[in-house]
């Protein structure tokens, strides 16, 4: 089984700057409200979202384009964290 990260993004404080969905369109949608969020019809994996916090665990497949999406973000709303570790792997 390969490792296991989490991104927790603060959706609250989101400003829509659209930079995630720019350089990950497959994990992040800008949404009618102007917030982006992660897409949810294709990760099954995600556990909570309540429309200010928003977390899934991703595969280290998906690693690359989300540590990407969290550092565009020029809010630093996007971490992620490796679950083996607890250590925050994104923004860098
Ligand atoms: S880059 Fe950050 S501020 Fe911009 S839409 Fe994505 S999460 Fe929101």
């Amino acid at each position: 089984m390969g490792k296991k990260y989490k991104i927790i993004y603060d959706r609250d404080n989101c400003i829509g700057a659209a930079a995630c969905v720019a350089v990950n369109p497959e994990y992040w949608v800008l949404k009618e409200d102007g917030k982006a969020s992660i897409v949810t019809n294709k990760k099954p994996e995600i556990k909570k979202i309540n429309g200010i916090i928003e977390e899934v665990i991703i595969d280290e497949k998906d690693l690359k384009a989300n540590i990407e999406a969290a550092n565009v973000c020029p809010v630093r709303v996007i971490k992620i964290i490796d679950l083996e570790t607890g250590k925050e792997v994104a923004p860098q």
